[in-house]
Formats: C-alpha cells, sequence, structure tokens
C-alpha cells in the first residue's frame, strides 16, 4: 500500500485548520465522530441547491435527478462494505440500525410479517448472545428485545488483555442460541475482533450473525458477504460522511424474510384501510421520506476514503496507533486498556491515569488544544469489567499525522504533575 500524505489530505478538512485554546486543534475523537472533508459538504450543496426533490414518485425532472442521486449513492456505499444496493437499507445511524433489526425479530416473533420470518421467531428460552465489550447501541435493544419475548441475553466475557474470550464464546454458542450480536471493533479497545471463528460458532448452531461495524468501517476494508456476516450496521457520521445517514447491509434472503420495523409512506404495494402489503426490501425497511442529501454525502465520503485508499488509510492508522502506544505505554501511571500483545488494531486508546478523573484529564488535554473523550463511552459494562467508571479515550483517523500522537504523548506525561499526583 502507498503511504497516506495525511499533511495534504488535512486540507481538505476546514475544521482542522484552527487553533483551541491557543494551541493548533489535535483531533483525536474520530472514534465519536469523524471530521467531514470539503467534497462531502460540497456533494450536499450541490443537491440542496440544483436537484433537491423527494425521490421516487416524482412526475417532474429534479424528482428523477434526485432519484437518481439517492440510488447511485446506495450503489456507491454498497459497493464499499462489498455490498448490492438491494443489501443496503439506509437508517439514521447504527443504533436505528441495531434497533431495527431487534424490533423485527420482535415483529417475526409475534407473527408479523412474510411466512419466512418465522424463522426468526424467537421462544421462551432462546438465546441471544452479545459480548461484554459491546456499546449500549448493541446491548439495551437486546436487552429489550429478550424481555419482550422471554429469550435470554448472554454475553462473550472479555479477557483481561481486552481479547474475546474464544473459548468461552465457544461453550455459550449453543442450540438455543439465535442470534449472535457483536462489534467487528469495540469503541474502547480499538482491538479488532476474530469476526471469522465468531461466525463459525454461529454458523454451526445456525444463528443469525450481527455485526456492528461502526468503528471498523471508516478505518479497514470491509467485504460484509465474504465475512459472512447475516446483517451489519455502520454510521455515516464516523466515516467523513454527515449526521443522521447510516447504512444496514444484509444478506438478501435474511432482509427478504425479515418483517419491517417503522411503517408507513414510501414502503408499501397496496394499503386498504384495515392492511397493508410490504415491498422488498431495501425499502421495507426505508418508511417515510428518507434523508436524501446524507445518503448522497455519505456517497462522497466513502468516494473519499476510496480514493485514499482503504489500505493505505489502515495502515497510516495503524502505524499511528503503535506510535502513540510506543509514547504512552512508558509513562508512569498510564494504563492502556486492551494493550493485548500482538493484537490487530485500529488507531484508537483508551487509558486511565492513576489519580487523576478522565474528566479532569480530558479538560487538561482540551487546554492544550487535543480533543480527546473521557467517560465510559457508552460502554460502561466494559469499563466495569475493567474496575473503573471511566477513561480517556484518544482515536486517529486519516487526517491525523505524527505531530498529533506526539502532541498528545507529552501532554498525556505532564497530567499528573499537573494535578499533583505522587509517582
Ligand atoms: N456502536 C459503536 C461501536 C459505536 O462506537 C457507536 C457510536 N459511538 C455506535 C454503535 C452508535 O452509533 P450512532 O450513535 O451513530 O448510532
Amino acid at each position: 500500500s502507498t503511504t497516506l500524505d495525511a499533511v495534504r489530505l488535512r486540507e481538505d478538512f476546514p475544521i482542522l485548520q484552527q487553533e483551541v485554546n491557543g494551541h493548533p486543534l489535535v483531533y483525536l475523537d474520530s472514534g465519536a465522530t469523524s471530521q467531514k472533508p470539503r467534497q462531502v459538504l460540497q456533494a450536499e450543496y450541490d443537491f440542496l441547491t440544483r436537484s433537491n426533490a423527494a425521490v421516487h414518485r416524482g412526475a417532474h425532472t429534479l424528482a428523477a435527478e434526485a432519484t437518481d442521486l439517492f440510488e447511485d449513492a446506495r450503489s456507491t456505499v454498497a459497493r464499499f462494505v462489498g455490498a448490492r444496493e438491494e443489501q443496503l437499507v439506509w437508517t439514521s445511524g447504527a443504533t436505528l440500525g441495531l434497533n431495527l433489526v431487534a424490533y423485527s425479530i420482535g415483529n417475526a416473533t409475534l407473527g408479523r410479517g412474510a411466512p419466512a420470518s418465522a424463522r426468526f421467531a424467537l421462544q421462551p428460552g432462546d438465546e441471544i448472545v452479545a459480548t461484554e465489550t459491546e456499546h449500549h447501541a448493541n446491548l439495551i435493544p437486546w436487552q429489550e428485545l429478550a424481555a419482550r419475548t422471554g429469550a435470554v441475553l448472554r454475553h462473550i466475557p472479555v479477557q483481561d488483555d481486552g481479547r474475546l474470550d474464544l473459548d468461552a464464546a465457544a461453550q455459550l454458542i449453543g442450540e438455543r442460541t439465535r442470534i449472535v450480536a457483536f462489534s467487528h471493533v469495540s469503541n474502547v479497545l480499538g482491538i479488532v475482533n476474530p469476526v471469522a471463528e465468531i461466525v463459525a460458532l454461529a454458523q454451526k448452531v445456525g444463528a443469525l450473525t450481527v455485526l456492528d461495524a461502526c468503528q471498523s468501517a471508516p478505518h479497514m476494508r470491509l467485504d460484509l458477504p465474504a465475512m459472512g456476516v447475516d446483517l451489519a450496521v455502520f454510521s455515516g457520521h464516523k466515516m467523513l460522511g454527515p449526521y443522521g445517514i447510516g447504512g444496514l447491509y444484509g444478506r438478501s434472503d435474511v432482509l427478504e424474510a425479515l418483517p419491517p420495523f417503522l411503517t408507513g409512506g414510501s414502503m408499501i404495494t397496496t394499503v386498504t384501510l384495515d392492511e397493508a402489503g410490504y415491498l422488498p426490501p431495501p425499502q421495507r425497511f426505508e418508511a417515510g421520506t428518507q434523508p436524501i442529501g446524507p445518503a448522497i454525502g455519505l456517497a462522497a465520503a466513502v468516494s473519499y476514503l476510496e480514493n485514499a485508499g482503504m489500505s493505505s488509510v489502515h495502515a497510516h492508522e495503524v502505524r499511528l496507533a503503535e506510535r502513540m502506544r510506543e509514547g504512552l505505554v512508558d509513562i508512569p501511571g498510564i494504563r492502556l486498556l486492551g494493550d493485548a500483545p500482538g493484537a490487530e488494531r485500529v488507531g484508537l486508546w483508551s487509558f486511565v491515569v492513576d489519580g487523576v478523573h478522565a474528566h479532569d484529564a480530558g479538560q487538561f488535554l482540551d487546554a492544550q488544544g487535543i480533543a480527546v473523550r473521557v467517560g465510559h463511552h457508552c460502554a460502561a459494562p466494559l469499563h466495569r469489567r475493567f474496575g473503573v467508571t471511566a477513561s480517556v479515550r484518544a482515536s486517529a483517523a486519516l487526517y491525523n499525522t505524527d505531530t498529533d500522537v506526539d502532541a498528545l504523548v507529552d501532554a498525556v506525561s505532564g497530567i499528573r504533575s499537573y494535578f499533583g499526583v505522587n509517582e
């Protein structure tokens, strides 16, 4: 892979050209949301100033243009994750995508939807398996589904080093397992989970696999069909795209058999006062007017990532992660979460500073223009598992440089003395 010229790429990101608190902005919070290049803003601007109209159904020229742009965006984003356009459902983000899946399975359990949906019906005592590392978005929808159906939610444990315990997973995933939901990359640990192994365990017992690809989609090439997962979600705003847009990928046979979650306009065949027929996927899952501009913006974002080259992006960020680790690991009183030797990672590290609350550390860094995330990062159970309530998370994207990493390491090395913590 060719080397990424992050210094040049940064010129495409207007927001990165500023000073914060008298220092050049060091943005290391892309795990929460990424910055957006001007190409994405331009794509939305062009749509809104030239072609804006509601898609499908329109008899006029702008409606046809908007429909073409919207469906081209779907093809572009589907291709980015190795899928075909009919396998990509627009959502407002990963949270909606995961709720959509959980509620659709709940509807199948109620006997709603296509006859084939019976394959998703849950019985009391059936098991849903998640992991101890999940973001709340890939945890609470399953808690709710379990509560509504009488299914039991179980969790693959994480080891002290941050890797999932695959032996425990092999014990947990059994005859009663109907769903296995897990993240490709934890938004706290930054470790790439062994998708193939987990998918193999699930397939052996015929369980549905649901992958949370939020933290991998912006950072590595994904071929979701080749990975063998049944369903997967990602968020546009974490991958250089706009807010309010995301994707749900599904294997065709799975999407075809899944009942809808939200209902209303644009997802129906015929409607009477008493009942309605539903369109095939993806329209079945896209009730109401869709975020057309954001979809077009997301297509521009993935095109931007592809122009940079996903293997170059990945290599660049892995290098930044290594540089970050080398700098942080020797600072007294800094504990990295998930520092598993040899683990495959993205450019993200969470750490705790002995004797200093994460929020204080975050403010100290902000005073030097360094933007990081502090708290439990919507993964409270995982923090509890590691015996802490909060951590500091530094997460990189393709526009970060060695200078950013060095500024972080330099500032972190001063935290404990600033707060008067003894060595
Ligand atoms: N899963 C993971 C791993 C995440 O990092 C996030 C965002 N923090 C989400 C799900 C939820 O994404 P969104 O808030 O964009 O719906």
